[in-house]
């Protein structure tokens, strides 16, 4: 077994395969919507109802997909090596479902929902839980209306000092499907590099940071990657 520290950041590219869309398809929309409609704080001030409906419609796609080959490789890869951290900007579950169990979700997740009063989240997949109309806690003595457990653009990304140690201490930096554009995550590259690890990319594209890596494998992840992974084993 590699003695080597790995660290694996994806994106929205790794869950293509897989049927949901990416965040840049059609020019920076989501699901035919603006960012700034559905993934901002002032969207959900705005228009809570317009907001909700969007998140509970992707929660509801996510059950339908199901993991592709590169989730399954990269589970396949973290059982056998301990010195690997996976982190993810992805809101799915689907690494998850692949079997990789210590997924770092540094921008939340689809399926827990958050209670505006106390912070808490709490996983809420049932069936009666993906409807349309808003829900409220489990935790408060009077119940309080639950928000998306997503980070929304202007918000602080979760577990960034877990992060950066990790990204700091590593010999290998890979990132799977990611477009660059969102940072902290983008920068992460960077931080690798300055640390002295080795930096790879897969991705469909080139993407804005391609120069940042000193490997760029382009191609569709689910064909690629699990041969990538290969000389990790
Ligand atoms: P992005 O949408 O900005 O970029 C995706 C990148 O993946 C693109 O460069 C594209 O060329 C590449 N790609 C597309 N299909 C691919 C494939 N089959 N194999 C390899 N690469 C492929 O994604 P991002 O950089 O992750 O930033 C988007 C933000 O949107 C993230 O913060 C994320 O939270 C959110 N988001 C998440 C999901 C999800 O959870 N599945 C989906 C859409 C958006």
């Amino acid at each position: 077994m590699s003695k080597k520290r790995i660290v694996v950041l994806t994106g929205a590219g790794i869950s293509a395969e897989s049927g949901i869309r990416t965040f840049r398809d059609g020019d920076g929309l989501w699901e035919e919507h603006r960012i700034e409609d559905v993934a901002t704080p002032q969207a959900w001030q705005a228009d809570p109802m317009f907001v909700w409906r969007f998140y509970q419609a992707r929660r509801r796609q996510m059950l339908e997909v199901e993991p592709n080959p590169a989730h399954k490789a990269l589970a396949d890869l973290a059982a056998r090596h301990d010195e690997l951290t996976l982190i993810t900007q992805n809101v799915d579950d689907l690494h998850e479902r692949a079997g990789n169990t210590s997924t770092i979700h540094m921008h939340g997740q689809l399926k827990t929902l958050r209670c505006e009063e106390s912070g808490r989240t709490e996983i809420r997949l049932e069936e009666h839980e993906l409807i349309d109309e808003f829900l409220t806690c489990n935790c408060c003595a009077v119940a309080q209306r639950v928000r998306p457990d997503i980070v929304w653009f202007g918000e602080m990304p979760m577990y960034m000092e877990e992060i950066y140690a990790a990204v700091e201490a590593c010999d290998i930096f890979l990132v799977v499907g990611s477009s660059g554009h969102v940072y902290p995550a983008a920068g992460l590259v960077n931080v690798a590099h300055s640390a002295g690890a080795k930096t790879i990319l897969v991705n469909l594209e080139a993407p804005i940071n391609a120069d940042a890596f000193t490997e760029v494998h382009l191609g569709k992840a689910g064909e690629i990657l699990p041969g990538i992974l290969e000389q990790f084993r």
